[in-house]
């Protein structure tokens, strides 16, 4: 069976847009308003001559009352269904209280954890980065969706642990 590789984290941090720039074309709907529902969230993709499936899980974004729940509920999802989970954080924001509340679900995961530090379109916004370990889910790895800065080495990552 084809790997499935579930991309979860809080609204706006660019999931739709790292979707697209491993597709490396635009098929998932970036919004610059968060909490759009979609229905569409599974996507056939490879890499390196592997395939796999790439799971857009804000398909399920919430509004933002109860955000840390949803968030949570999409790692618990990600955790039953997905070989791999890639958590997004926006680099230029840092952890906030969601992602921490997500890191707490993720870090007792069998399934393996790619933290993405998204939106580093410099290297002076490479800085930031390190701040992410205090998540505890390992190495943070900096990359920009909207520019493809780092995506080959993200992807190298994720298919590492698959
Ligand atoms: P999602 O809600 O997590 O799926 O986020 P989207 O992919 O819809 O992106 C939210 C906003 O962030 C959009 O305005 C994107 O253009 C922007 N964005 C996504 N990735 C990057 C990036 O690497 N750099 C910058 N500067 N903006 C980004
Ligand atoms: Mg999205």
């Amino acid at each position: 069976p084809v790997p499935v590789v579930a991309i979860v984290g809080r609204p706006n941090v660019g999931k739709s847009t790292l979707v697209n720039r491993i597709l490396g074309r635009r098929e998932a709907v970036v919004e610059d308003i968060p909490g759009v529902t979609r229905d569409r969230v599974s996507y056939a993709a490879s890499w390196s001559g592997r395939r796999f499936t790439v799971v857009d899980t804000g398909g399920w974004e919430p509004d933002a009352k109860g955000l840390q729940q949803a968030v949570a509920a999409q790692a618990e999802f990600a955790m039953q269904s997905a070989d791999a989970i890639v958590l997004v954080v926006d680099a230029t924001v840092g952890a906030t209280a969601t992602e921490e509340a997500v890191a707490r679900v993720l870090r007792r995961s069998k399934t393996p954890v790619v933290v993405a530090a998204n939106k580093v379109d410099s290297e002076r916004a490479e800085a930031e980065v390190a701040t992410l370990w205090s998540l505890g889910l390992g190495e943070p790895h900096p990359v920009s969706a909207a520019h493809g800065r780092g995506a080959g080495d993200l992807l190298d990552v994720i298919l590492d642990v698959l």
